[in-house]
C-alpha cells in the first residue's frame, strides 16, 4: 500500500546535457557517444530512485529532449525543419514548433530500445511515459488536419501502437501527460478523454494519465499568479475522468493553491498519484511534510487507492535537489505506511 512512484523526469547529468534547462541541447555529438552517455543516465536515474524507496520507477526520461517532442522526431507526417513560433497552453508561452504537414504515420519502434534497457536494470515495476494526444497537439503547427480533435485522434491511435510494444517490452505502467487538460477545461469531457481512451485501448498494463500545472519556470509562474486563491481546474475535469477507461490520475497538491477535496471527484473509482513533491521549490521536503500531504489525501479516498508521487518532472532542477526530493517521498510515504 502507497506505493510511490514519479510523475517521469528527473535532472539531466551534465555529461549528458546542459542541466537546469528545458530542451538542453545534447553534451556529445557523436551517435555512439551519446547513445552510451543516454544508458549511464538511465542507470544512474534508476539507482538513484531505488534508493529513495520508489517503487514504481522511471527511465527518469534521460533519452529525449523534451516530453512532448522526442516521441515527435520518429513520426511520419511531421516537418522538424520547418519550426513555427506558435502559442502554447492558451498561449501562455511561445515555442518554435515543428509543424504538421502531411498524414500522420509510426514509422517503426519508437521507445522500445529504452524501454528494453530499462527493463533490464531494475526487479521494481517500471513505468514509461509519453505526451497525450491532447498535449501533443497542442505543442505543434498544423497545415494539414485542420482540426486538433481529428489530429488528436490520429496521434492517439500512434500512440496505442506504440504502447502496445511498449509492454511486450516489459512495461507494466504507461503514463500519458496532458497538462493541456488543466488549459482547455471544455474540450477535456468531449475529445480530450475520447483521444485518452483510444491511446489505452487494450493495454495490458496500468494506465496513467498525469494533469498538473507545470514545471516551476517564469511562465507557469506568472499563470498561476493569475489562478486565484483556490485552483479549481481538476473540479472541472475529473468528473470526466472518472467515467474514462484510465486506471490512474496523478494530480498536484504539493505548495499548490488546489483542494484535497477534488479526489472525492473520481468516486472511489481511480488511483490517485497523489503530488507530495513541489518541484517549484529548491529545497527537499521533510518527510513528515510529505506524510501530511498523503494523510490530507487519506481523507478522500482510501489507503489502496494512494500512490505518493511528484507534482511534475523534475528535469529542472539541480541534480542534488532533485535526490533529497525523491528520498524525502521515499521516507515520508513510509512514515504514513507505519501507521496504517
Ligand atoms: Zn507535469
Amino acid at each position: 500500500m502507497l506505493k510511490t512512484t514519479i510523475t517521469g523526469s528527473l535532472p539531466k547529468p551534465a555529461w549528458l546535457a546542459e542541466p537546469e534547462t528545458l530542451w538542453a541541447p545534447w553534451a556529445a555529438d557523436d551517435p555512439a557517444r551519446l547513445e552510451e552517455a543516454k544508458h549511464d543516465a538511465v542507470r544512474l536515474a534508476i539507482r538513484d530512485q531505488e534508493e529513495a524507496g520508489i517503487d514504481i520507477v522511471t527511465d527518469g526520461e534521460q533519452s529525449r529532449q523534451h516530453f512532448v517532442h522526442g516521441i515527435l522526431e520518429k513520426i511520419e507526417g511531421i516537418d522538424f525543419e520547418k519550426k513555427t513560433r506558435i502559442g502554447i497552453r492558451d498561449d501562455r508561452y511561445d515555442a518554435d514548433c515543428p509543424t504538421v504537414v502531411s498524414e500522420l504515420k509510426r514509422s517503426g519502434p519508437i521507445h522500445a530500445e529504452e524501454v528494453a534497457f530499462a527493463r533490464a536494470q531494475t526487479d521494481h515495476a517500471l513505468k514509461f511515459t509519453m505526451p497525450g494526444p491532447m498535449t501533443i497537439v497542442d505543442t505543434l503547427a498544423d497545415e494539414h488536419y485542420g482540426d486538433r480533435p481529428k489530429m488528436a485522434m490520429a496521434f492517439a491511435e500512434i500512440l496505442n501502437q506504440e504502447a502496445r510494444e511498449l509492454v511486450a517490452a516489459g512495461v507494466d505502467n504507461i503514463q500519458f501527460d496532458e497538462p493541456a487538460f488543466n488549459v482547455y477545461l471544455d474540450a477535456v469531457p468531449t475529445w480530450g478523454v475520447e483521444a485518452l481512451n483510444r491511446a489505452v485501448e487494450g493495454l495490458d498494463c496500468t494506465t496513467a494519465v498525469h494533469i498538473c500545472y507545470g514545471y516551476g519556470i517564469e511562465a507557469n509562474l506568472q499563470w498561476k499568479a493569475t489562478l486565484g486563491d483556490v485552483w479549481d481546474q481538476y473540479e472541472a475535469i475529473l468528473p470526466a475522468l472518472s467515467e474514462s477507461d484510465i486506471d490512474q490520475v496523478s494530480l498536484e497538491f504539493a505548495g499548490s493553491r488546489v483542494p484535497l477535496e477534488v479526489i472525492r471527484l473520481l468516486d472511489g473509482k481511480k488511483d490517485v498519484l497523489v503530488g507530495a513533491i513541489d518541484v517549484t521549490t529548491l529545497t527537499a521536503e521533510a518527510p513528515e511534510e510529505v506524510a501530511q500531504v498523503i494523510r490530507a489525501a487519506m481523507e478522500f479516498t482510501s489507503p489502496e487507492r494512494i500512490f505518493p508521487c511528484t507534482n511534475c518532472g523534475m528535469v529542472p532542477l539541480p541534480r542534488a535537489v532533485s535526490r533529497g526530493k525523491l528520498k524525502a517521498l521515499g521516507a515520508g510515504a513510509a512514515l504514513v505506511r507505519a501507521e496504517l
